[in-house]
């Protein structure tokens, strides 16, 4: 079978002496670059990871994005390379301070200093009928925040959730803490595909979903 697309403005370019994934953009977090091209790091994304893994995102380029849990940027500013408006939620000041400077050269790039738990906070901003909510919380309760934003998709959009066991229980088997979360995503999405990140994320799992 071959590996699913990437999206349009996403590409395997050869960026520092090695194929690599490749957004155009300006850098922010020291990735190497060549060409106005660069490397996304699969190491420090969870998205990127899921891209290198071939899960089938959806993603094609151009799309409106939810992005939960975007820090200092580094995941949400390749997003924002090649989607369309991308609203960047992080609740911490000091990252969403970093996330500013990543959103000056991108003009479609607008962080959110908001509580991914409150969707009713950022609901006035946000456009329903995004087609990606891309989320990296790592905080305890990251399926019920899934759920609560579930409001913002499109019928036909994809959530792409990282979930981290040990941000839910550190003494628990992944797999139980796992099994837990799907169940309380199931109540708002249909799940379609999940796989361990482990290659380059330990302990978590990527979750492609739709709403139910
Ligand atoms: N996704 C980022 C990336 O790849 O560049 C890394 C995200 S880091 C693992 C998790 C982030 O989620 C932290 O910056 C944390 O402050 C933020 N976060 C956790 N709970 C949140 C919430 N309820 N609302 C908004 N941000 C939250």
């Amino acid at each position: 079978m071959s590996e699913p697309a990437l999206p349009d403005g996403v590409e395997r370019r050869e960026v520092d002496g090695e194929e690599r994934l490749a957004t155009r953009g300006e850098p922010v977090y020291g990735e190497p670059t060549a060409d106005g091209w660069r490397a996304w790091d699969p190491e420090r994304s969870k998205l990127g990871g899921m891209l290198e893994l071939g899960f089938e995102t959806g993603l094609t380029g151009g799309e409106t994005v939810l992005y939960l849990g975007a820090a200092s940027g580094t995941t949400v500013s390749h997003v924002a390379d090649f989607a369309g408006p991308t609203y960047a939620v992080e609740f911490a000041p000091r990252p969403a301070r970093d996330l500013l400077d990543a959103a000056a050269s991108r003009k479609r790039l607008f962080p959110l200093l908001k509580d991914a738990r409150k969707p009713e906070t950022y609901a006035h901003v946000v456009e329903s009928d995004v087609d990606a909510i891309v989320q990296d919380v790592a905080t305890r309760g990251q399926a019920d925040v899934a759920v609560r934003n579930a409001r913002f998709l499109a019928d036909d959009g994809r959530l792409l959730l990282a979930i981290k066991a040990r941000s839910e229980d550190v003494t628990a088997e992944p797999d139980a803490v796992f099994e837990g979360a799907l169940d309380r995503l199931r109540e708002a999405y249909e799940i379609l595909e999940t796989r361990r990140l482990d290659r380059y994320h330990e302990d978590h799992l990527g979750v492609v979903a739709t709403p139910r």
